[in-house]
């Protein structure tokens, strides 16, 4: 047997560090990526149990040059966890290390390892009373070292930031399998550089995460939803300046969503009843979370919507009965990326653009796909209210995705990232960039920037052994 695994399975027991050798054992759960574009091969999957374990599994592959790749729940959407397929590459599932380790109410924190499903990570706070608000669609798996190694960002953004803004504090394993122990829970600290915020959304690259400490909040007194039909991505963005103005920081979540978005899960989840869409080019969702209580809410969103429809940015509005009313609407937004998955295969983006500026972008894009691809169908959703869309392409109605994705992808991202730099945006608002924009970054990033990023990878893992080929490629 390879010495590397005999050491692994010494470090972290047998059956902790899976390969193909082992009878029986598949290892596609931790090699394939979740949208099924890329299946690598690993030499082994090794689950560590503590943080000692992790930097001990890093000082054995560090001493061999053998390349480690960081998974957690592989919901990523970049391919920035799975191996490649040379068979070389040592997959670190974090997921076993999922403790709660404190909750700190006087500073209103919480300490989880890196492996906690997010989920369990909101369920904790809430049992203690408190909120965590990071929330996205993939929180029944995705894992907050995930989150923040992507530094994700979800439907809450608009009121408390994204994973970054979350974090007081970090343990990380580095490359040379030392432990830095920054778990501060400090909300001010200016001795030097920000390795936390460095660590944060560099996917795996400079660090491992082993825990996290992670701001709470008061839970609101109340939570209400609102679904409005607009006429116009303009009106979409007047409705968000009027829903500031009324709601302050009671808006909580402003999402965006495109008939044809609607219409696919209309017909891929009829149950679901996808209310207002048939008539109107886009939906809203808004919430609004009180610190008083219902009433007051209700009557905040009655005013809002009442002034939106007199100036015309709304045309039809329904606000939840209740929180399973709300959650259906809540279900539907986030049963978008499911429905376009079963529709067949599109070619998506991630971007964020000044929300001032998105109205103008989506009518010249979308017209210059049109003029390009006749008959291309736009699944274009998205967290409106932090000025990110998920811009996606679908074939025409009847095409062969496959063949679509073949002849276009290349075409298509180039007209779309174009159109994102001629809008002062980003072409990665919150997935990150994995190695499915790794060819894209040198094209779209500033270049000093870009040489910055090197200088700092090639000082902080010289052997370029944290998930190579990631990021800077
Ligand atoms: C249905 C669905 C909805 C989604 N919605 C959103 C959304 O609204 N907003 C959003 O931002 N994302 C969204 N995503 C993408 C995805 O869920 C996030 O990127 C999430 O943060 C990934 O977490 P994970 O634990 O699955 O990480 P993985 O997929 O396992 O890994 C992601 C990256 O982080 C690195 N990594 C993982 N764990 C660690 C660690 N402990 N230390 C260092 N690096 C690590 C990996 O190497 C990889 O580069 C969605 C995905 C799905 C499938």
């Amino acid at each position: 047997m390879n010495t590397l695994i005999t050491t692994l399975k010494s470090l972290c027991g047998d059956a902790n560090v899976l390969t193909h050798d082992d009878p029986g054992v598949d290892l596609s759960a931790w090699e394939q990526d979740w949208r099924k574009r890329v299946k690598g091969r690993a030499l082994a999957v090794v689950r560590p149990g503590s943080t000692s374990e992790v930097a001990a599994v890093v000082k054995a592959c560090a001493a061999c040059g053998t390349a480690i790749v960081p998974q957690g729940g592989n919901t990523g959407l970049v391919v920035g966890g799975v191996p490649d397929d040379t068979g070389t590459q040592v997959v670190l599932s974090m997921t076993r290390m999922n403790a709660v380790r404190a909750i700190d109410p006087a500073n209103l924190t919480i300490t989880v390892e890196a492996g906690c499903v997010l989920q369990n990570l909101q369920a904790a706070a809430d049992n203690a009373g408190f909120l965590f608000p990071l929330s996205l669609g993939a929180e029944g798996s995705c894992t907050i070292g995930g989150n923040l190694g992507t530094n994700a960002g979800g439907t809450q953004v608009v009121r408390y930031g994204n994973t970054r803004e979350l974090c007081l504090g970090l343990e990380v394993v580095n490359a040379q399998g030392e432990v830095w122990n920054g778990l501060t829970g400090l909300r001010k600290d200016n001795t030097g550089y920000d390795l936390r915020n460095l660590m944060i959304g560099s996917e795996g690259t400079l660090g491992i995460i082993t825990a996290a400490t992670m701001k709470l909040y008061p839970q609101p007194a109340a939570q209400l939803t609102a679904w409005a039909a607009v006429p116009s991505m303009e009106a979409a963005v007047q409705l968000l300046g009027l829903a500031h103005q009324a709601l302050g920081p009671g808006l909580t979540g402003f999402e965006v969503m495109g008939q044809f978005a609607l219409s696919l899960v209309d017909k891929h989840y009829p149950q679901l009843r996808v209310p207002l869409f048939k008539e109107t080019p886009w939906c809203v969702l808004l919430e609004n979370s009180d610190s008083e209580n219902e009433a007051h809410a209700r009557a905040q969103f009655e005013t809002l919507l009442e002034t939106a429809l007199e100036q015309g940015c709304v045309s039809d509005a329904v606000v939840a009965e209740n929180l399973s009313q709300a959650h259906g609407l809540w279900h539907i937004r986030e049963s978008i990326t499911m429905a376009q998955a079963e529709e067949g295969l599109n070619i998506k983006h991630d971007i964020s653009i000044p929300v001032s500026r998105i109205p103008a972008f989506v009518a010249e894009t979308d017209a210059l796909l049109a003029r390009e691809i006749p008959g291309v169908r736009m699944v274009d959703f998205g967290h409106l209210g932090d000025g990110n869309l998920h811009y996606n392409v679908q074939a025409p109605e009847g095409a062969d995705g496959q063949a679509f994705l073949r002849d276009w992808e290349e075409r298509v991202n180039t007209l779309v990232f174009d159109q994102v730099m001629r809008h002062h945006g980003s072409i990665s608002a919150e997935h990150g960039v994995g190695e499915l924009k790794v060819d894209k970054l040198p094209l779209y990033k500033d270049p000093t920037a870009l040489a910055m990023m090197r200088a700092v990878k090639q000082a902080l893992d010289p052997q370029n052994l944290l998930n190579p080929g990631r990021v800077l490629g």
